[in-house]
């Protein structure tokens, strides 16, 4: 990063400029209603900026501009490598807007600055690596030809899906919507982006940022505003195509119900996780403890594919706990994120830090033991900071073992065999990420092979996540939609077969 100081970034926080502006039609514009409403940062409780609140005829608005640039076509039909070069050149004005940028991440979110500037998994540095590798991809892309005849010629090729609605969520914002965004764009489609309404910030600048490179007008709209409303719009839209969603998993299941209510649209769902982490008494836990650690605890635990589960085998169970107690207790202890030194910033919001902490009285009433943490704590008058936090004596049915708390809270449960570990591993709703650690190669196979989820990290944690080349989603009611890689243009792109006769009568 850089050696500034609190005081700098605030200074440097102070000085910008930032757009609430809703972004239709290659311009920023007011709510049709003129509504707006106050942006927040979580870790001081200001308002940053105030934000276009759009309702529905702003919906309707956006997606007509899409429409009207679609059929256009000055995007679509424009030749994959011009495509590329607008790409790759709006990669180039975001690296050099990329504190701006990591700025307005750290006052939506409250992360910490050290980690929205991180200038290797950091969210800014992140984006720009999947828009470049996912631009690379344009010109590259070959359809097929099938067997055939002679004199005759059958050819399949991909299309654009047209109107596409890109729905996000609040914890990772601009690097989950460079996912959606690259390959969408990247194989010609228009765009909706509907940023969560408590971080819809990095949202704006970006499309900015994009209309500058020479996307044309309306090819990328955002609106901003409650989903309850816009996503809702969106999903029953008549001229949307497709829908590419992350957030979670009862908002997935609705967005289905109003496809089938509307015009059977796409639905590619990123949804929820309550991944398993599991450590055999073989692993090398020099190397483990601190990544099961930043597994959970990074971002607050805020991390759809954080390992919150954490299985561990009974002869290394109470070192472990030990172990990572000590690491929770000097590494990760929550800071202003401001401060250069901070890894655990707040949490987004008081009704999440509300929900935090009835699932750790509940993990009490179920029987689990607080071993560290279990409460928040004030910083600086802010009162949504969170202590990393450890249960033990969890059981796989418990509710806070089952279901996603999406804090800094750490579920550990014992297991005896590798087969009880997969089992346990299984035994959840969800299918996002997951890790073995083990020096033995046949068993880091079998469970890797046999864990039911999207993901899995053998002798790692965030691996895969942070490898744009590896597909990211999940399994089961995580849903079905693939981020990043080449496959993300699946979501994006629909096939077609033409066939050609050229034999005469
Ligand atoms: P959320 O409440 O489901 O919201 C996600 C988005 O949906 C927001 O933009 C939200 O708008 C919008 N929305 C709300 N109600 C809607 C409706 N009725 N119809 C359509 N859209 C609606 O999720 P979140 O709390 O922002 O994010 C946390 C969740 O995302 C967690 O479950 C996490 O695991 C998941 N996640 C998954 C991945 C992945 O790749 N699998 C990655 C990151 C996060 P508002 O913000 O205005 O409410």
């Amino acid at each position: 990063m850089t050696n500034r100081t609190r005081s700098d970034w605030q200074a440097f926080a102070d000085s910008l400029s930032i757009e609430g502006r809703a972004f239709i039609g290659g311009q920023c514009v007011d709510a049709l209603s003129g509504a707006v409403t106050d942006n927040v940062n979580p870790a001081t409780g200001a308002v940053t900026v105030q934000v276009a609140s759009c309702d529905e005829r702003d919906v309707d608005l956006a997606v007509a501009s899409a429409r009207e640039a679609f059929e256009k076509g000055e995007w679509r039909k424009l030749a994959p490598a011009k495509r590329k070069a607008v790409l790759l050149r709006w990669a180039d004005l975001i690296e050099q807007h990329w504190e701006e940028l990591a700025m307005l991440e750290s006052l939506d979110t409250g992360k910490p600055i050290a980690c929205t500037m991180d200038d290797d998994g950091g969210d800014v540095h992140s984006s720009i690596r999947t828009l470049r590798w996912t631009a690379e991809c344009i010109d590259k892309l070959y359809g097929e030809t099938t067997p055939h005849e002679q004199d005759t010629l059958g050819i399949v090729s991909r299309e654009p899906v047209g109107v596409v609605a890109a729905i996000m969520p609040w914890n990772y914002p601009l690097a989950t919507t460079m996912w959606k965004l690259a390959p969408a764009l990247g194989a010609g489609n228009s765009v909706v982006l509907k940023p969560a309404s408590l971080t819809p910030l990095t949202a704006i600048k970006i499309a900015l940022l994009a209309d500058k490179a020479g996307l044309p007008a309306g090819v990328l709209n955002v609106i901003t505003g409650p989903g309850a409303r816009l996503g809702k719009a969106l999903g029953l839209h008549m001229d949307v195509d497709c829908i590419g969603f992350t957030g979670s998993t009862p908002i997935g299941k609705e967005l289905l119900k109003y496809s089938g209510e509307s015009n059977l649209k796409l639905i590619f769902n990123e949804l929820g996780g309550k991944s398993a982490n599991i450590i055999f008494a073989d692993a090398n836990l020099d190397k483990a403890i601190p990544s099961s650690a930043a597994a959970i605890f990074f971002n607050s635990g805020q991390t759809c594919s954080a390992g919150s589960r954490l299985l561990v085998h009974e002869d290394v169970h109470d070192e472990v706990v030990r172990r990572l107690t000590e690491v929770a207790e000097s590494t990760w202890q929550p800071g202003h994120p401001m401060d250069p030194n901070t890894l655990m910033g707040p949490m987004i919001s008081t009704s999440q830090l509300k929900t935090v902490q009835s699932y750790v009285d509940l993990a009490q009433e179920e029987g689990a033991r607080v071993v560290c943490g279990g409460s928040s704590v004030s910083i600086d008058g802010c009162d949504l900071y969170y202590k990393p936090t450890i249960l033990c004596d969890v059981r796989n049915d418990m509710r806070v073992a089952q279901e996603e708390i999406f804090g800094p809270v750490l579920c550990v449960i014992k297991f005896k065999t590798a087969e009880e570990a997969i089992a346990l591993a299984n035994d959840c709703i969800y299918g996002l990420s997951g890790a073995v650690w083990t020096e033995n190669l046949r068993t880091a196979h079998k469970v890797a092979t046999e864990m039911r989820t999207g993901n899995v990290n053998v002798n790692a944690y965030f691996g895969a996540d942070n490898q744009i080349s590896m597909p990211f989603g999940g399994f089961r009611q995580t849903g079905n939609g693939r981020d990043k890689s080449i496959h993300a243009f699946d979501e994006y792109t629909v096939l077609k077969g033409i066939w050609f006769d050229f034999r005469q009568a």
